[in-house]
């Protein structure tokens, strides 16, 4: 029924829900521990939550498609006026956008090797060509990802920090690119996890926005902002570019409920440090027990990080396995090509000492 470039698409593998690991291994659902989509251990917001029961009234009819409420508060929170931000249905759909307003059949997209899975599956979907640029140390190498750009080029995909590996680029050297990049090739930078960055390299991706007219920014409400089940993303352009996207938008790709969990989200400040806050405590625990029990990590600035379990091929596939017998859920990154390694979400305090329990009784 499909043509050839879609036939060939491997599909994308999400974690594993918990409802299925319970009944493959007859394990209590309850007590099965699931770090592995880099969600939020607190859940949503209780702020989102009691929006979300506000809205419900509402939701009879279609959502506002223009999303007015939520465009307003992200506009004051990023100082950026309306007609630059486009709303996604999570940030997901901003990089489907991008690919299918920016980019033909037969035209190239390039991203770097050990980076989100999404930006190869948006090529595949267009007939497009995915230059994928080999990494160097786990994050990107940004004078080769430059060095690939051919006349054919229409879009670059950077994350940062990035999935999976967590590695974090200096806001120079993203600036030096941008300055270099032709300016008919549009740049995504993917900004999911920019909440967990330290305040001490946190950076302001709308001076660029401000200064390239073929910036788009990509943020979420799924990571920090705990509403990773709602779908709420948003993309931060010039004009010009918002415009595109917007043609293609579909006009309800955020829900009424999304909307207003977002807008919560947005205005609830402690709810934001928390979750911050047990990010950091999170990945001093584990990144320690790593070093205690002499497994290599890649250092990391987003709500994960990535652990090498194993010296041949097999190993991440395998330690996951005994991982999902004892009940705990994590990321296996074959796909990515790094297969003796594992992603491992940070959650709450038990859930991360439970999560090296397992891995410390696995690995005697
Ligand atoms: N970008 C990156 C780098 C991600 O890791 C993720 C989530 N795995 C997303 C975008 C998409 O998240 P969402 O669609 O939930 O906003």
């Amino acid at each position: 029924f499909a043509p050839d470039y879609i036939r060939a698409i491997a599909p994308y593998q999400a974690g594993k829900p918990v409802s299925e690991v319970a009944r493959e291994f007859g394990i209590d659902p309850e007590k099965i521990i699931k770090l592995a989509s880099n969600e939020n251990p607190l859940g949503m917001p209780e702020s989102a939550k009691q929006a979300v029961q506000n809205a419900l009234k509402d939701t009879g009819r279609y959502p506002d498609a223009n999303g007015f409420e939520l465009k307003k508060v992200i506009s004051e929170r990023y100082s950026v006026p309306q007609d630059w931000i486009t709303l996604g249905n999570g940030s997901n759909d901003i990089i489907d956008l991008a690919g299918r307003t920016f980019v033909q059949k037969g035209q190239s997209i390039i991203f770097s090797e050990y980076s989100f899975l999404v930006y190869a599956l948006v090529a595949k979907a267009i007939g497009a060509k995915g230059i994928q640029v080999p990494s160097v140390n786990f994050g990107h190498d940004l004078p080769a990802m430059l060095n690939a750009i051919t006349e054919n080029t229409r879009l670059i995909f950077i994350a940062n920090p990035n999935n999976p590996t967590g590695t974090f680029l200096n806001p120079d050297d993203i600036d030096a690119f941008l300055a270099k990049v032709p300016s008919n090739i549009v740049v995504v930078i993917d900004e999911a996890y920019n909440e967990y960055l330290d305040s001490a390299i946190q950076y302001d991706s709308v001076e660029w926005v401000k200064k390239y007219p073929n910036l788009l920014v990509s943020r979420t409400f799924s990571k920090a902002y705990g509403l990773a089940g709602l779908r709420v993303g948003f993309g931060l352009a010039q004009p010009e570019l918002t415009d595109l996207l917007n043609r293609i938008r579909q006009p309800f790709n955020v829900n009424t409920l999304a909307q207003a969990a977002a807008v919560a989200a947005l205005n609830d400040k402690a709810f934001l440090e928390k979750s911050a806050r047990i990010n950091a405590d999170g990945y001093r625990f584990l990144t320690e027990s790593f070093r205690e029990m002499g497994l290599e990590y890649v250092p990391s600035h987003g709500n994960f990080v990535l652990v090498k379990v194993g010296e041949d091929d097999g190993a991440g596939s395998r330690i996951n396995l005994e991982l999902l017998k004892k009940g705990i859920i994590v990321r296996p990154v074959n796909a990515y090509g790094l297969p003796k390694w594992l992603r491992i979400s940070i959650g709450l305090p038990e859930e991360n000492q439970a999560f090296v329990r397992a891995l410390k009784e696995i690995l005697a």
